[in-house]
């Protein structure tokens, strides 16, 4: 049995999720926390449950999604892996944070390569990964097929679904993913998401007002 966390962290929102289950191993999923009060929240919650991190795993490498990402090499010598197609998001992230507000050093790049060839594993759990882009290249979504959930990083919220504005982002191809690899899940899986509150698949087959609309044009 899976326990997620999620805090909210950084100017943005967005959601670090921290999955453990009873062997004490856990993973962080996207590593937001920008600001000290952020990380000492994340290392309280690790200490006050025993946790021992084993892995850091990004849906998508916006800078958002991985402010922590030096925080946990240098406090709890972590490497973190992603999607190698999104690599050109975190050159120059320093600046394009401090446009925002949140000053932070640059993000060195993952040492780490996943793919949806690749399987998630700790303690007693996996995580199957599907590649989903259309809102960046590189876009990643865990699922676990055990306790019927998936973390869908920007590529579907709560009604509402991932911007494809910015570079690489593409709105048939974020379609694509969303119907094709998130949509034949069951609809009683959990849907977590990189920003706001988590949904379920059937809710969001029945109710995302976006994806309604992508069906009609
Ligand atoms: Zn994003
Ligand atoms: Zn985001």
């Amino acid at each position: 049995m899976l326990k997620i966390k999620s805090f909210a962290y950084n100017p943005f929102q967005t959601n670090t999720y921290i999955l453990s289950d009873e062997s004490g191993e856990a993973i962080v999923i996207d590593p937001s926390f920008a600001a000290p009060q952020e990380e000492a929240k994340f290392d309280a919650y690790v200490n006050n449950n025993n946790l021992k991190l084993v892995g850091v795993y990004n849906t998508h490498l916006h800078f958002d999604h991985c402010f922590g990402v030096g925080y946990l090499k240098k406090e709890y010598g972590l490497e973190y892996a992603a999607h190698p197609a999104g690599l050109q998001f975190i050159k120059g992230a320093a600046k394009q944070a401090s446009v925002y507000g949140v000053q932070i050093s640059e993000i060195e790049a993952p040492t780490l390569e996943i793919t949806e060839l690749d399987i998630i594993k700790f303690g007693n759990n996996e995580l199957r990964i599907l590649n989903t882009p259309g809102h960046a290249n590189g876009s990643l979504c865990f699922v676990s097929d055990s306790d019927h959930f998936v973390i869908t990083g920007d590529v579907l919220f709560r009604e509402s679904i991932g911007r494809t504005d910015l570079p690489t982002g593409d709105l048939d191809l974020l379609l694509d993913s969303i119907h094709n690899k998130l949509f034949v899940l069951d609809g009683d899986y959990k849907v977590y998401p990189g920003h706001g509150p988590s949904t379920t698949i059937a809710e969001e087959i029945s109710g995302n007002p976006f994806l309604i609309f992508g069906e009609i044009h």
